[in-house]
């Protein structure tokens, strides 16, 4: 097969079917997507906070995304797309809300056919939880983003989601295989960079502060229950709301990012002769998040599970339809 290899000039790195100038087309079509984005119906402008805010995690980006092998792209605010919830008129909101039933208040998603990243929030979403999200889309924006050339009539190219990180998606059919890995492995980048830089970076270093002072404070309350203070971690949002009271919320992924976690530790216990240290196996995972390159975890997943389960362990990760959460 045919394939185009540009520099990346959009999140979409790759183009499959079709030949070289039909994937070309596509490649160019999406920069464009990438470089013309229209303010949306409700969007919000966003505050001189954000966009320092913005700037700040961008710098950071760079060295963050290259240094585990990715190509890294710098993402305008303008492809950021903001809603406050409470300021969405409400045609639009009922509408959403029959698409999406289970909608808590929150929502982040990357999509890359828009070449955007969207943030839903309630007004009282904690400034922390925004910034995280955002590093969360953003690296999905970055990893390894493929389509491929489902159809092609007269001039006219249907186009499809063929990879996006670690997920994979048939041309036939909604559902993205390992799309648990992916989110898990979004997940657990997402905690390294906060690890490494919300220190660094203004607004969040000042929040950070507090979060931990909160959840010291919360651990030595001794009206929070015991099975409360257990269910925080690095990754939780908590803020006080009144004497005595906290919000806290724990990300949505922990049981992915749980599951990934066994994994990568079964896999290491059993090829004691490959690996030195788990992070070793980690980066074989998000080398695959990043450069596509699935066939060495697949090997690996062979060698150590048996023939036919990196296709199994596909299957158990897949995304129950197209319209899941990213
Ligand atoms: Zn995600």
């Amino acid at each position: 097969m045919e394939k185009f290899k540009p520099e990346r000039k959009s999140a979409t790195v790759e183009v499959v079917g079709g030949n070289i100038s039909d994937q070309e087309r596509i490649i160019n079509h999406q920069e464009f997507n990438f470089l013309n984005q229209v303010r949306l119906k409700n969007e919000r402008e966003k505050t001189t906070e954000e966009l320092e805010l913005i700037r700040e995690i961008n710098e950071r980006l760079r060295e963050f995304i290259n240094q585990y092998g990715g190509q890294y792209i710098e993402v305008s605010a303008d492809n950021m797309h903001f809603f406050t919830w409470e300021d969405i008129d409400t045609e639009t909101k009922s509408e959403f809300l029959s698409k999406r039933p289970d909608f808590t208040g929150f929502e982040g998603k990357f999509s890359p056919d828009d070449q955007s990243i969207y943030i839903i929030h309630e007004e009282k979403t904690h400034k922390l939880k925004f910034a995280s999200t955002l590093v969360h889309e953003l690296i999905h924006f970055m990893a390894f983003n493929s389509l491929s050339i489902l159809k092609k009539e007269d001039k006219k190219l249907t186009i499809g989601d063929r990879r996006l990180g670690f997920a994979v998606k048939k041309t036939k059919g909604r559902a993205y295989y390992f799309n648990d890995i992916n989110e898990a492995l979004t997940v657990e980048l997402e905690l390294e960079f906060k690890k490494r830089y919300f220190d660094k970076i203004s607004l969040t270093a000042k929040l950070e502060k507090e979060r931990q002072r909160l959840v010291k404070e919360f651990k030595s309350d001794l009206n929070v229950l015991d099975n409360e203070k257990s269910a925080i971690d690095d990754s939780t949002w908590i803020e006080k709301i009144s004497d005595g009271r906290y919000r806290y919320m724990v990300n949505v992924y922990n049981e992915e990012v749980n599951k990934l976690r066994d994994l990568i530790r079964d896999i290491f216990e059993n090829n004691p002769d490959e690996f030195n240290s788990l992070g070793e196996v980690f980066n074989l995972f998000t080398k695959a998040y990043f450069t596509g390159r699935l066939l060495p975890i697949a090997k690996l997943i062979e060698k150590t599970y048996g023939k036919g389960s990196f296709r199994e362990l596909g299957e158990n990760t897949k995304s129950k339809d197209e319209e899941s959460l990213l």
